[in-house]
């Protein structure tokens, strides 16, 4: 059989050492820093035991934006926000049945640093009227990402912490020792509602300090000692 159409190409991110990652689906939690979850108007769980469940969404697999490139104000927004995340890549398909912690580590091959970029304004609204807010979230453009750097080469990341500058101020910075679901927590839950493959990206959340971004804007992410990205917003 012949395909009706060009089969569209598999979005990659570049892997430090010379590899690509192929990109299957792109998992995004929200509402993962006490410290955002109160920025947002949303009540921060007192602790681990009242944390309920985590809020999941997806972007785009072609959401992806690599090499540092430029990022083109989107379309439908008076109010792009950045949102600075750990990102983990996973190297396997999840086995059957409820996840150990360590088999939810064990799938992680690869880590970086990504921006959630938001359409605010069309989140905002959708959340006041109770509806779904997927035309805030899942745009194209909306998932820049750095490099990928293998596990063995990251280390353990629980120490580290993200930040953004944007025209050189600081604008996020945040501990991952503050999430309120770490990298296996989220594996585990994901995995009771979908079935986590190789190729899949998950953006972890991030801490507080969402502002706008405005066309001209160059901005950097880092995971300490890890990765970073760069990049411009463009008009
Ligand atoms: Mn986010």
């Amino acid at each position: 059989m012949t395909d009706i159409i060009p089969a569209p190409p598999i979005p990659r991110v570049p892997v430090r050492g010379g590899a690509t990652f192929p990109v299957r689906r792109i998992f995004c939690v929200g509402r993962n820093f006490a410290d955002h979850a109160r920025e947002m108007g949303a009540t921060a769980p007192a602790s681990k035991a009242e944390r309920g469940t985590p809020v999941f969404f997806h972007k785009p697999a072609d959401a992806i934006v690599t090499g540092d490139a430029d990022v083109p104000y989107p379309p439908g927004t008076r109010d792009l926000h950045h949102e600075v995340e750990l990102v983990v890549a996973l190297g396997q398909d999840a086995p059957k049945g409820p996840l150990s912690r360590e088999q939810a580590q064990a799938l992680v091959i690869a880590c970086g640093v990504g921006l959630d970029l938001t359409r605010r304004d069309l989140q905002g609204a959708a959340k006041a009227k109770g509806l779904p807010w997927d035309t805030g979230k899942g745009f194209d453009y909306s998932a820049p990402v750095s490099e990928l750097v293998p596990v063995a080469e990251a280390g353990v990341l629980e120490d580290r912490t993200l930040t953004l500058q944007v025209n050189g101020q600081t604008r996020q910075h945040g501990a991952l020792t503050d999430l309120i679901w770490d990298v296996p927590d989220i594996l585990q839950e994901l995995s009771m509602l979908y079935a986590l493959k190789a190729g899949d990206l998950v953006f972890m959340g991030t801490p507080a300090g969402v502002a706008a971004l405005v066309p001209g804007d160059t901005f950097v992410a880092t995971l300490d000692g890890v990765a970073e990205l760069r990049g411009r917003i463009t008009g």
